[in-house]
């Protein structure tokens, strides 16, 4: 079916300005939530049907929150504002000079038309250049991915018990963390908690302490951004942690059972892991590349398109490029500089809808970053203000608290912070086999993938002690296997 949408506003029988936001996370949100008593029509195009809290998906990976808690359903956060409607679908094309967007959703495409446009769509994980590795170290931008880690790192555990091999059992739990950015000192930091507090006492053959989490980056510091202050004291905590972090070193390469690296000294090694997690480097969605080319823009090296510094597309004043598809002033990839982006784009167009006509420039006010590394440590730096510790902690509690949308899930995550942080627990581990094998049978288009078994990793005990689901687990991806299915092809290809 291919159909062309006029706006909600055309479908009753007004004309008002229309204006299409593309994507629902940050900046797709709070431009619409801006527009609330503007005298214009919202039509959301988003390719999900949440708005997703990417910062906390490190949590649903480690089994602390449900998929739910971050990632609210888009029509239900706007249901009050009766100037929007939301619309599921991939935004393929736009047409600058008809002023129309074409999207495609499952078995249908459409087209809707725009007086202004807000391209909000975000990043995508970034390999710089090597794709291949995203098959066997998945990355974490979306519930799926967040899925599956949780999968994997949960599964690896269930293996390792499984196994005979001291040397298979160390693979199995030994965990690597790519990017020592926020997202991986986070996700390390969860890792070990899990390893460390969770998970002793409830295996009978492996002990999870003995879990080797390792750290990389390419640079030479921790959470670099953060100053070197706050630097070191991460450090120190990923340290007391049990954390191992190797900087200065580089992935050349990633495959179903281990990680080869160079040194600061160029020396190549290997190590043996089956769980890899990539949280370094983002590229600009795909998209935006496409919205670049038909208006002779450029892109920067990350892929996001340069703008006009009121945001708009150069030479089309109505269309606003935000967040993280955004290069401008070499603003950072931060929740920030969506939502005020988005927040920006809707002024704009409301003064454009009152006939005035001076565009104004982008102001951002940097509100500080922050970054957890366990229970009850973080670190932020806000302005001058240097935190660290309980005290950097609570403040990271109290903003996620602010920004976590929906009264609902503000009190469940406060209840399983709970469970997790003053108690030992996790709340959410629930890994299932369907739901792997069918997200491997998508992947593939086709059936799910033949189940057998990676000829590196040793049987584990006699097959009659072994449950029959291990194998397909591993197959379809429930925990890292040579078949560790395909990743998120549509998602990548997609934008
Ligand atoms: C794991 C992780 C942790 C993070 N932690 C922090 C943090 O602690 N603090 C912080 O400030 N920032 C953090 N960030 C960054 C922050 O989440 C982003 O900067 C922010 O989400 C950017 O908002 P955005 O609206 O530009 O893009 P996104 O929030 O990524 O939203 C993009 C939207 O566009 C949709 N979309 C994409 N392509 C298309 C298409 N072709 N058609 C239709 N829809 C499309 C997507 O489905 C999505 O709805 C983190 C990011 C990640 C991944």
């Amino acid at each position: 079916m291919n159909r062309t949408r006029t706006g909600s506003g055309a479908e009753t029988g007004e004309r008002r300005h229309r204006v299409v936001v593309v994507g629902s996370g940050f900046g797709g949100l709070f431009a619409a939530k801006a527009l609330r008593r503007a005298p214009v029509d919202v039509t959301m195009v988003a390719r999900t049907t949440h708005h997703l809290f990417q910062p906390l998906l490190y949590q649903v990976a480690t089994g602390i929150l449900s998929p739910g808690e971050v990632a609210p359903a888009t029509r239900e956060i706007l249901r009050r504002q009766r100037n929007v409607e939301v619309l599921l679908g991939e935004v393929t094309d736009v047409d600058l000079e008809r002023r129309t967007v074409t999207a495609s959703a499952p078995l249908t495409t459409f087209s809707v038309e725009y007086d202004s446009l807000v391209v909000a769509a975000g990043a995508t994980q970034s390999y710089f250049g090597h794709d291949e590795f995203a098959e066997h170290a998945p990355g974490m931008k979306s519930i799926d991915d967040a899925l599956e880690l949780r999968g994997r790192i949960f599964g690896a555990f269930e293996l390792a018990e499984l196994e005979t091999d001291p040397a298979a059992v160390e693979r199995w739990m030994t965990f690597v963390v790519v990017g020592a950015g926020p997202t991986g000192v986070e996700m390390a930091g969860q890792i070990a908690e899990l390893a460390h507090r969770t998970l002793p006492g409830e295996f009978r053959r492996i002990d999870p302490r003995k879990a080797r989490i390792v750290l990389l980056d390419a640079a030479e510091s921790v959470l670099g951004t953060f100053g070197d202050q706050l630097s070191t004291k991460a450090l120190r905590q990923l340290h007391r942690l049990g954390i191992e972090v190797e900087l200065s070193t580089t992935v050349v390469g990633v495959d179903d059972t281990g990680i080869e690296l160079v040194d600061r000294y160029g020396r190549r090694h290997r190590m043996e892991c089956m769980t890899k997690i990539w949280a370094a480097g983002v590229s600009g969605s795909p998209l935006g590349t496409r919205l670049a080319a038909a208006a002779g823009a450029e892109t920067d090296r990350a892929g996001r398109v340069r703008v006009e510094p009121d945001c708009t597309l150069p030479g089309h004043p109505e269309v606003f490029v935000i967040g993280d598809l955004m290069a401008l002033d070499r603003l950072p990839g931060v929740a920030q500089v969506a939502i005020q982006g988005g927040q920006h784009a809707a002024r704009q167009i409301v003064r454009r809808v009152r006939g005035e006509s001076a565009r104004e420039p982008f102001r951002y006010r940097d509100k500080g970053n922050m970054a957890t590394i366990s229970r009850f440590s973080a670190v932020a730096s806000i302005g001058r203000l240097r935190l660290a510790g309980l005290s950097g902690w609570l403040l990271w509690l109290a903003v996620h608290l602010l920004y976590l949308v929906g009264f609902k899930n503000r009190v469940t995550a406060v209840l399983h912070w709970f469970v997790s942080f003053i108690g030992r627990g996790r709340s959410e581990r629930t890994v299932t086999l369907q739901q792997v094998l069918a997200r491997a049978a998508l992947r593939e288009g086709t059936e799910p993938p033949a189940l057998r078994v990676p000829a590196t990793a040793t049987p584990a005990k006699p097959a009659q002690t072994a449950p029959a689901v291990p194998a397909p687990a591993r197959a379809a991806g429930v925990v890292p296997g040579p078949e560790a299915a395909r990743r998120g092809a549509p998602e990548r290809a997609a934008g």
